[in-house]
């Protein structure tokens, strides 16, 4: 960013006013990052990762660009982290060492937190550890308290914020379930205390709005599992996002129930289990059974709890279907149940799995086929929503978590649950709190970092803009070689990617063609153009584009090399 454009964004900020300000997470799920600004202080909510589009070829992880608040990091005040999702946390280890303010979660986030800032080698860091027991935490000028919320993971926090001009609520995600299986679920005094003392905003999770009714509860989940695995005979393999500790928990009591060990296989389920363990959770469970030991059990004895719900090639699940764990291979009379939900855009890899199940002579059993309840989402509906609403009794609603889809949805439904006011913010929209009235005063430059073997790099990296153009294109090197005069002293040298296969004998005859082609226009140049290294360079990079196009119907990146003897 120019020194310029730092001056106009720092202009437009009122010290006097309070400001909201999402660098990501509502536009898109994922890269959720949320600021607050007042009296020339900042306050950050959640630094999370996201999955990569296919406008990233080559990348996996995203992460949000901080520059912004890297570039006023004296006054942030702290980093909250709401809950330990990887949209929430993941980003921490990455871009903490570029903001290095004090960071405030709950003791398994901490666990988690400290666990990926250990893998990045990252030192330092001053985590402090909070209460949901209506404490107060001054981060002057915000007073901060943090309200315990059912989620599809432990601890989850919403964060009341008040301020000598006004308090916002800022939930994360959370949900009602009435009957959580860990934690005490959503703690609904604190909401009503600060709806009594007047909220400003509401500002949370659009991920279920457009959904009506209510998320349910992971004790029906817990129901639905013991009586899928009593009608099953063989072995069973399960397969559930391994930070939803209250459902691994379900998934343990159903085996015990009907008198079957469980082992565990991928490295996210095992971490998440230890980590559980550490602050308390699945002690009064029996011991997980090692790979060898379950490998001598029978069938109807044995559960295995397996990464990869989502189809991601390299877990568990996917090896095991494709016959390459080293653990468990699948045959008939097996039974894999997917105790949980495509997240949006993953539903293709997770069909294209079930099918490698299938093939196995495995069965599938998911909430089509299955009669009981397997999952229930960890966000809100819409009921939920309208009770939230009704305790925190918000002058404005602004949505975030989610694309443009789901924070509409969230709107809308504010507005019919009699809201005053509702806002929609973009990544980057700067919004100004004044006289019970919200509105967006500025736009800040946002964007994506890619995670990368060598590093972070920014969404605009050219290697990530060539990448994409590759794929599409395909590319042709030449090399010419010339004496001193500019005639050639060798046959020019071509080679290609993305075009043609050089197995099939008429398309190698093309790349013939095409040599001869840069013979042509070499031996039609001047004297004079010939002298020229870089002229016989572009020149041939004309013809052959041009010839290349005609050819492929799609216009390729030609690079050529000249070099004389
Ligand atoms: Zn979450
Ligand atoms: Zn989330």
């Amino acid at each position: 960013m120019s020194e310029n454009k730092k001056k106009k964004y720092g202009q437009s900020i009122d010290p006097q006013k309070l400001y909201f300000l999402p660098l990501g997470g509502s536009e898109e799920f994922g890269i959720n990052l949320n600021l607050y600004a007042y009296q020339g202080k900042w306050l950050a909510i959640d630094i999370g990762i996201g999955f990569a589009s296919h406008r990233y070829p080559g990348v996996d992880i995203v992460v949000p660009d901080p520059t912004f608040i890297e570039e006023r990091k004296d006054s942030l005040v702290g980093l909250v982290v709401t809950h330990a999702h990887e949209d929430h946390v993941g980003a921490v280890a990455h871009l903490w060492p570029r903001l290095r303010c004090p960071i405030y979660c709950t003791a398994f986030t901490a666990i988690i937190l400290q666990n990926k800032m250990a893998d990045l080698g990252v030192e330092g860091a001053d985590i402090r550890i909070v209460n949901t027991d209506s404490t107060i935490y001054d981060l002057a000028p915000f007073n901060l308290e943090f309200a315990a919320v059912a989620h599809s993971i432990p601890q989850t926090a919403a964060v009341l914020i008040r301020t000598d001009v006004g308090n916002i609520v800022h939930s994360a995600d959370w949900n009602l379930d009435p009957q959580p299986v860990i934690d005490d679920g959503t703690v609904e005094a604190p909401f009503r205390k600060i709806g009594g003392e007047g909220v400003l905003a509401y500002i949370g999770d659009s991920t279920n709005a457009q959904h009506k009714g209510r998320a349910g509860s992971e004790t029906l989940v817990a129901e639905g599992l013991k009586n899928e695995f009593a009608k099953q005979k063989g072995r069973i393999i399960i397969t559930l996002f391994a930070s939803n500790i209250g459902r691994m928990q379900s998934v343990m009591r159903a085996a015990q129930e009907c008198g079957r060990s469980v082992c565990v296989l991928g490295r996210s389920l095992i971490n998440m289990n230890a980590a559980a363990r550490q602050v308390g959770y699945l002690n009064d469970l029996p011991s997980i059974i090692s790979e060898e030991r379950a490998e001598h059990l029978p069938s109807d004895q044995i559960v295995y709890v397996v990464t990869g719900s989502q189809g991601e090639g390299r877990a568990a699940l996917a090896r095991i279907s494709r016959g390459d764990h080293p653990a468990l291979s699948l045959s008939r009379g097996d039974s894999v149940i997917f105790s949980s939900k495509a997240i949006p855009g993953n539903e293709r890899d997770i069909n294209d799995l079930k099918s490698l199940i299938v093939a196995s002579g495995a069965k599938v059993v998911d909430h089509h086929s299955s009669d009981e309840v397997l999952h229930v989402s960890g966000h809100p509906s819409r009921d939920e929503l309208k009770d939230m609403y009704e305790w925190t009794r918000p002058e404005i609603v602004i949505p975030v978590h989610g694309e443009r889809l789901q924070l509409q949805a969230q709107s809308d439904w504010a507005r019919e649950c009699k809201v005053p006011q509702t806002l929609v913010p973009l990544n980057g929209s700067l919004i100004e709190f004044s006289e019970q009235q919200a509105r967006i005063i500025d736009t800040i430059p946002t964007g994506i970092l890619a995670v990368t073997p060598s590093g972070l790099i920014p969404g605009t990296h050219r290697s990530l803009t060539q990448r994409r153009k590759l794929q599409y294109e395909g590319v042709i090197f030449i090399s010419i070689v010339v004496d001193r005069r500019g005639h050639l002293a060798d046959e020019p040298q071509m080679s290609t990617h993305g075009l043609i296969d050089p197995t099939f004998k008429d398309e190698l005859e093309i790349i013939e063609d095409m040599e001869e082609e840069i013979n042509d226009i070499i031996v039609d140049m001047s004297v004079d153009d010939r002298s020229d290294d870089n002229f016989i360079a572009e020149e041939v990079r004309i013809g052959i584009r041009k010839l290349a196009t005609m050819t492929f119907r799609i216009r390729p990146r030609v690079f050529v090399h000249v070099s004389r003897v």
